[in-house]
Parts: structure tokens; C-alpha cells; sequence
């Protein structure tokens, strides 16, 4: 059989986009390696998401609402989001789900490992682990995560930047207890000198987790240190680690095939944030293959209604990542204007809905003063 899109990987991006194909009628395959995998993820996602895509509430383990910053010297900024709320998933049950979601739409799930892709005029020939026959398909989209076989089988442009994070699962104890309803972000250069550490409770545990640029640190070492330095002592019973993609590829749209999610790269500098990314990807993705489909238009329309809509929200990340996280002076600094309720305010804006919400102009003025000074200071 001819498939009319092959989806290579069943992660959230993955499966969004096999379920609007589906749903709109086009014979759709969705192959992942290994269905029950768990992703390596702190699971946070905002509330815009939990909205657009209809989030039952039985997935959204906690809605958080205080959240708390913690300087190189300890001192922590404690703040509350007004209007709404980080909702925290746990990989296993929130994959699995949107991937059933697809297969109710009519998405044809298979267990396989993609191996090899042979392209020819007209489809793809997708070649599978487990002896299984090969699939082909017009269209592919490569939603298989940061280290993309799909990407790479396709010529697409290489993606180098890349952030190897850590998490620890604890079960909750006295010293947990405090975090049992607050999120908490440590920025540190002891716990990581170029990204940042986080704290974030579920129902049963809590995840504790730092990040590095790849080759640059001892990861394993950073993790130890946060765990020492919050003061816990009993063991983890899960550890786990993966890779974050630091930068969209230069391109993530051919002719006949388009990446999706972290396999384009899209997960934002400074906070990596990528299931916000990996969603709206696969569906603006998706939305553009159908109209590759029906009307012929080119798929490069996915890729510029996505750097049109997001491109102000990566480069105001970047900046902040290349300005405030170089040293323990600046990260100070960073966390000192967080203090600032405005601040505050136009930062969990943009986070729940990943709109940039331009505040007045003396907010502007007040925010850039601060600014200044604290650079000054902490250079
Ligand atoms: C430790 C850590 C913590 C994170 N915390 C957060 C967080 O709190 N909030 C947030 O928004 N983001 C977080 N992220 C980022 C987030 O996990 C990713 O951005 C998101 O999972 C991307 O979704 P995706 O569907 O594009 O890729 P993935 O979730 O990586 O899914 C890719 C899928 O493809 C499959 N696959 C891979 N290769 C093949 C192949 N050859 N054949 C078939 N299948 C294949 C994999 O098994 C996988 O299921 C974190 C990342 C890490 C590593």
C-alpha cells in the first residue's frame, strides 16, 4: 500500500500530526520505535496547550502556580501566576494517549525502528526494523526527536547545538516536602554553568534535573552537586537523560518531506521548552501537508508560518541565555529582576500563551533601567 504521509516517531509532535492527517482523510502511518518508551522529560507544559489541544484533566498531574527563582547565593524570589498555571504530565501516559488519539482518527500505529529511507520521483521507501516489509509513502514528516534519522537520511542541514540534560526521580520526603506545589529553577553555575536546574513535582515524586552544552560538562557530576546542594539524601529510583536541541536547523522543509518538533530543532533557547513547539509544529505541519496534498502548495509555507509566529519569542530567549547566563555575577543579576512584579507579569504572559505581550511604555522604560543597572553590576 501507498501511504500518503509516513510519520516517523510517535512522540507529541508525531502523533498531533498523524491525528490532523487522519482526520482529514489522508491514509496516514505512524511508526514508532518503541511504544513504551518514556521520554526523558520534566513534563511542564502551559496552560495555552492543555487549552488548544483539549488536555483531559486526568493527565495534568499538578496546576502549579507558584513558582520560585534561586541566585548562585541562594536567595530566592518567590512569585504566583495570576492567570493560570504550569499543568505537569508525566511522557508515559501523556505519549501514549495523543498516540491513541491518532489511532482513533484513523492513523495506522506500527512498533518498528526506521532504519533506512530510499527516495524515488514520486514516494519513499522507509525501510523497518524486526523484518518488517517496507512501508512507502508520498509525503514524510520526521517527528523522531533530537537525534532525527529522518533528518539525516534526507540530507536535511545538519543541527550541532544541542543541551544534554539529566533528571532524577525522588520519591516525596521531609526535605521534598516544600516542593510538593512550587516549581523552582536554580540558577547556579555550580548546578549548571550554562543552562539551569529545575525541581518539578508530580503526584507520586518530584523530577530534579539540571542541563548542559554537550561536551562541556560532566553531567552526571552537575546532578550530583544539585542534589547535594538542595540537601537530599536518599537515592533516586529512576535516572534519566537525553538530548535538547538548542537551535531550529537552518531548514525543516523539502519538497515532499518536513521535520517536526525537536527534529527541527524547535525548542526554545534558555528555558528549553520543546512540547509547546513539538505540538504546534505537527500541527502546522500537518495543516501544510494537506495543503501540499490537495492544492499543491509548497511545504515550505509550514516552515515560515512557524518562524513568523515564533521567531520573536527564540531570538528574545537567546538573548537572554547569551546575556544573563555567562557567570554567577550575571545569573545574580538575572534573578534580581525577577523580583520586578511587571516583569514577572510579561513573563508568565508569554510563557501561557507564547504570545509577546508588549507592556506599556514606562513598563518598557522601568524594565530596561533595571536592566542596565543590574548588567552593570553583575559584569
Ligand atoms: C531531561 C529533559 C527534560 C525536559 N523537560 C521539558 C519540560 O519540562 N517541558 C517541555 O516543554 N519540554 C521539556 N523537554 C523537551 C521535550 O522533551 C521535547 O522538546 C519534546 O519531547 C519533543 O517532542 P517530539 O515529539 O518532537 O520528540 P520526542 O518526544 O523526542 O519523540 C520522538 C519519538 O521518536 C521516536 N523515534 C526516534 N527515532 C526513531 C526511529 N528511527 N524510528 C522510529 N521512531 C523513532 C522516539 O522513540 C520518540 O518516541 C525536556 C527534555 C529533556 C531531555
Amino acid at each position: 500500500m501507498l501511504y500518503d504521509v509516513a510519520v516517523i516517531g510517535g512522540g507529541p509532535s508525531g502523533a498531533v500530526a498523524a491525528e490532523i492527517l487522519s482526520r482529514a482523510g489522508h491514509s496516514t502511518i505512524l511508526i514508532e520505535r518503541k511504544l513504551d518508551n518514556v521520554k526523558p522529560c520534566g513534563g511542564a507544559i502551559p496552560l495555552g496547550l492543555i487549552e488548544e489541544f483539549q488536555i483531559p484533566d486526568e493527565l495534568v498531574e499538578k496546576k502549579l502556580t507558584r513558582m520560585s527563582v534561586r541566585s548562585p547565593q541562594g536567595k530566592t524570589i518567590f512569585m504566583h501566576m495570576p492567570n493560570g498555571y504550569v499543568g505537569m504530565v508525566r511522557r508515559e501516559r501523556f505519549d501514549r494517549y495523543l498516540r491513541e488519539k491518532a489511532q482513533k482518527a484513523g492513523a495506522v500505529l506500527v512498533e518498528a525502528l526506521v532504519k533506512k529511507i530510499d527516495r524515488s520521483a514520486d514516494r519513499f521507501t522507509i525501510h523497518l526494523s524486526k523484518d518488517l516489509p517496507p512501508v512507502e509513502a508520498s509525503f514524510v514528516i520526521g517527528a523522531d526527536g533530537a537525534n532525527s534519522k529522518t533528518a539525516d537520511e534526507l540530507g536535511f542541514p545538519p543541527n550541532d547545538l544541542k543541551v544534554i540534560a539529566m533528571q532524577q526521580r525522588f520519591r516525596y520526603s521531609e526535605a521534598l516536602k516544600p516542593y510538593e506545589e512550587l516549581v523552582e529553577i536554580w540558577f547556579d553555575g555550580e548546578v549548571s554553568p550554562d543552562f539551569y536546574g529545575w525541581i518539578f513535582p508530580k503526584t507520586d515524586h518530584i523530577a530534579i534535573g539540571t542541563g548542559t552544552e554537550e561536551h562541556r560538562h560532566n553531567i552526571r557530576q552537575l546532578q550530583q552537586r544539585f542534589v547535594e546542594k538542595i540537601g537530599l539524601t536518599e537515592k533516586p529510583y529512576l535516572d534519566e537523560a537525553a538530548k535538547i536541541p538548542m537551535k531550529p536547523r537552518r531548514s525543516f522543509s523539502q519538497e515532499r518531506a518536513i521535520l517536526v518538533g525537536d527534529a527541527a530543532g524547535l525548542v526554545t533557547p534558555a528555558n528549553g521548552e520543546g512540547i509547546f513547539f513539538a505540538m504546534r509544529s505537527g500541527k502546522l505541519g500537518a495543516l501544510a501537508m494537506i495543503e501540499r496534498i490537495r492544492n499543491r502548495t509548497p511545504l515550505s509555507s509550514y516552515e515560515k508560518e512557524f518562524r513568523k509566529l515564533y521567531s520573536p519569542i527564540f531570538f528574545g530567549l537567546q538573548v537572554l541565555q547569551s546575556v544573563y547566563y555567562k557567570s554567577d555575577r550575571l545569573r545574580e543579576s538575572f534573578v534580581a529582576i525577577c523580583r520586578d512584579k511587571h516583569v514577572q507579569e510579561i513573563t508568565f504572559d508569554s510563557y501561557l500563551y507564547k504570545k509577546m505581550v508588549p507592556a506599556p511604555w514606562s513598563v518598557q522604560m522601568k524594565i530596561m533601567g533595571k536592566n542596565i543597572y543590574h548588567l552593570a553590576k553583575g559584569s
